[in-house]
């Protein structure tokens, strides 16, 4: 074990490897249940990373990379492993502003490269409420979601290219920025969403778009929730491909967000089952304000929406989106799980009925908060945890009622621990075969973040 730090050591130099009491206190400043690494390898370097993986796969030692560490199911877990920290890796290597591409590190904090990529008046789209730590190797890795995917898509579309190191300390530089490349394979997607278990995302290449000139946001107040997917596709057919988001809170969810101690206070003066904040972003912006406004007056004579209020204000603007914003809140009165899924807007009614309904058979008290990107048919359910023992029922609960449905277990969050025994409820054994066969010939030694995704 020493033998293997100081070797370590002797590659990345003192700065580079923490170990011991170093480590546990690393571990321990976050809020994920991170384990205590038997050391913290940070890197300088692709060339570095490389040479750590050469070390651990040569002792067949387990590496756990490391992002901003807020991911929600345990994919950063290191108990007993080397962690492996690309924190010192936060460079903005090139913004093309011709080409609309980024060249970044993978260490570099989110929202360090979105403003750097605002500056030189562009849009890196990938929105999500962790933008302040998430990485952009971990947003890889976990092929990250959020706000705006309805629009723009998940992390797997603005990747153009990327530069991984394999188990053995192989780098694979794939850094393409082409916007079309059909020659043979596409390496990149290997490394994307696979939760850091095929290799380790060292720098990536990402496709940019203009920044908006206008932004638009109304939060509505909808009585019937056949109306939401009609007023989704209404919005869609008149917004001229502008709508960037169509995110719905569950009252149980408006609730938490506008009471004490939330900071937050209801925008519209009735009370409703399903709230939805539209947002827009275009190019102009008198014609686009008129255009949303024209389009929720039209939904309101459909009677689609029962109440709006549209932002006058970027402040208006910021104060709905705190409200969708303000996840937090679902951990204000005691212990909960989080759950991710994706159902056909379609079932979503059925199942969230039918969840509510096995829930209070089973645990009953139990509080379920709903809300999520309806737009992109992910739902995020939190269930409050009475009992602790009671976990691994609630869990059979939410997936079977979602295999029932066929949707996905995990719709932005991936699979990481938390969600790995289930992973069978939504893939079947030919797919879990086929994962089985990348990672046993890109990682023979089973050494990238064991037991994430797949059981060892
Ligand atoms: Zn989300």
């Amino acid at each position: 074990m020493d033998d293997l730090i100081s070797k370590l050591r002797a590659a990345l130099g003192d700065r580079g490897v923490l170990a011991g009491d170093d480590a546990r206190d690393a571990a321990a400043q976050t809020w994920s249940r991170l384990g205590v690494p038997l050391g913290i390898l940070r890197p300088a370097s692709t060339a570095e990373v490389s040479a750590a993986l050469k070390i651990a796969h040569a002792a067949g030692a387990a590496v756990v990379p490391w992002g901003g560490r807020t991911g929600l199911v345990d994919g950063a877990q290191a108990e007993g492993a080397l962690a492996l920290s690309l924190e010192r890796m936060t460079a903005i290597e090139e913004i093309d502003v011709e080409a609309s591409t980024l060249t970044v590190q993978a260490g570099c904090p989110l929202q360090t490269a979105c403003e750097a990529v605002e500056a030189r008046h562009l849009l890196l789209p990938l929105d999500l409420g962790s933008r302040g730590s998430a990485t952009i190797g971990g947003t890889i890795s976990t092929n990250a979601g959020g706000n705006r995917v309805l629009r723009y898509g998940m992390m797997r579309d603005m990747v153009l290219g990327l530069e991984a190191v394999l188990a053995d300390g192989t780098v694979v530089t794939a850094l393409n920025g082409l916007i079309k490349n059909n020659a043979g394979y596409d390496i990149k997607q290997l490394f994307i969403g696979s939760e850091g278990t095929l290799g380790v995302v060292t720098r990536a290449v990402l496709r940019l778009r203009p920044q908006a000139l206008s932004q638009d946001v109304a939060l509505l107040g909808v009585e019937r929730f056949d109306d939401l997917p009609r007023l989704l596709r209404h919005l869609e057919r008149r917004l001229g491909g502008t709508l960037s988001a169509f995110e719905v809170m569950w009252k149980s969810f408006h609730d938490l967000v506008t009471t004490e101690p939330a900071k937050g206070r209801p925008l519209l003066s009735g009370d409703y089952p399903y709230y939805v904040l539209v947002e827009t972003l275009g190019a102009d912006p008198a014609a686009d304000a008129e255009r949303l406004e024209a389009a929720l007056a039209e939904a309101a004579e459909l009677d689609l929406i029962a109440d709006a209020v549209f932002a006058r204000s970027e402040t208006q603007a910021k104060a709905i989106w705190a409200l969708r914003d303000d996840v937090a809140q679902v951990a204000r009165d005691g212990p909960i799980l989080t759950f991710d899924v994706s159902l056909k807007i379609s079932a979503m009614e059925t199942y969230v009925a039918e969840l509510e309904a096995a829930l209070q058979t089973r645990c009953p008290g139990t509080r379920l908060v709903v809300f999520g990107h309806l737009g992109d048919g992910n739902l995020h359910l939190i269930v409050s945890l009475r009992d602790r023992d009671a976990r691994a029922a609630i869990e059979e609960i939410v997936y079977g009622l979602v295999r029932a449905q066929q949707g996905s277990i995990s719709a932005e969050h991936g699979i990481g621990l938390q969600k790995r025994d289930y992973l069978g409820w939504t893939r079947n054994p030919a797919e879990i075969a086929v994962m089985r066969t990348l990672k046993t010939a890109l990682d023979p030694k089973n050494i990238l973040n064991p037991g994430k995704v797949l059981a060892g």
